[in-house]
């Protein structure tokens, strides 16, 4: 259901075949589970106030502003269902506050590396999600301005969502394939004529020093994010990843990032070393996916036999 998948199908065929794929598995499992409850955690910015896709990059490409009603599509077409349809960060969020180890921070933030790049921040206590009054969102830092230098210097990369040089370009899932694809086009050696993540995992894995120079300056532009967080928001007590990025590159990856963060340092603070940075900045586990834990439970809330009893906006 995305451009990269469907390179030549429109978006509005893309946004059917979404309706058509959600609705034939809501069928199938629901039959399967005995159950009408439906949960799904998307990839795309949902208005808060409207329930509606204002903008989904990493899964149709650039587009203008969205206003696609994914929620009123799959009502309309299963009505026997009751459905919940959560933006993924939001979902990871409500998975990741629910472990008990997080039960008493005040404030925690969700960063998803995956395809996309985004942040969530939850209350774990209340499990309130302020959202903008302008947008109906929170988080989206993939679109922030970002920089990034590796070998001969700077590099001017378009982002997913059509813009120039945002923190997605340079650090998202799409945003890395692009710039290994560059230096496989560049005839770049640690590469092995295979420029893909997976390459890079395995030459961060074999402690390839210039695939290491790469994931630092592919973890640097988050870093500088994360810090201006901190730095920003004085009640978010844990920065907690999840998503593809991290889940494929693992330690490695939380390394190189928590190693950034310290070398850039954070004014006034007592973080100063990596493993300082590490008592705050962690990686969720990848299984159960905090996404598919957050979206069902959002489901079980809202039309479980107990919906009502808790409100999380
Ligand atoms: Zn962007």
């Amino acid at each position: 259901m995305s451009t990269s998948r469907f390179p030549t199908a429109d978006v509005s065929s893309l946004q059917d075949m979404l309706v058509e794929y959600l609705v034939g598995e809501a069928r199938r499992l629901s039959e399967a589970e005995e159950t009408n409850l439906v949960a799904v955690s998307l990839g795309a910015a949902i208005d808060a106030g409207t329930g509606r896709i204002v903008g989904a990059s990493p899964l149709w490409g650039p587009t203008e502003p969205l206003d696609f009603d994914l929620y009123g599509r799959v009502v309309d077409a299963l009505p026997a269902c009751s459905w919940t349809i959560e933006n993924d960060l939001t979902a990871a969020a409500l998975g990741v506050a629910m472990r008990p180890e997080f039960a008493a921070l005040r404030r925690l933030a969700v960063v998803a590396v995956g395809s996309g790049l985004a942040m969530r921040t939850i209350e774990p206590g209340s499990g309130r999600i302020s959202m903008s009054k302008h947008s109906g969102l929170q988080g989206e830092i993939g679109h922030l301005p970002a920089s990034f230098a590796f070998g001969e210097g700077g590099w001017s990369v378009r982002c997913p969502c059509g813009g120039f040089n945002h923190l997605s370009s340079f650090a998202s899932g799409q945003g890395i394939a692009y710039l290994l694809k560059e230096l496989g086009n560049a005839g770049c050696e640690w590469l092995a004529r295979d420029p893909t993540p997976a390459q890079l995992s395995r030459a961060v894995r074999a402690a390839n020093p210039e695939a290491r120079e790469f994931l630092d300056a592919i973890t640097d532009p988050l870093a500088q994010a994360l810090l201006a967080v901190l730095a920003i928001d004085a009640e978010v007590e844990r920065l907690v990843l999840v998503g593809g990025v991290v889940d494929g590159l693992g330690d490695a990856y939380m390394r190189s990032l928590l190693t950034n963060m310290s070398r850039h340092g954070l004014y006034g603070s007592r973080l100063k070393s990596p493993a300082d940075f590490a008592e705050i900045v962690c990686q969720a586990p990848a299984h159960p996916s905090p996404m598919l834990f957050g979206a069902a439970s959002a489901a079980w809330s809202l039309h479980g036999p107990e919906a009502g009893a808790y409100t999380r906006r």
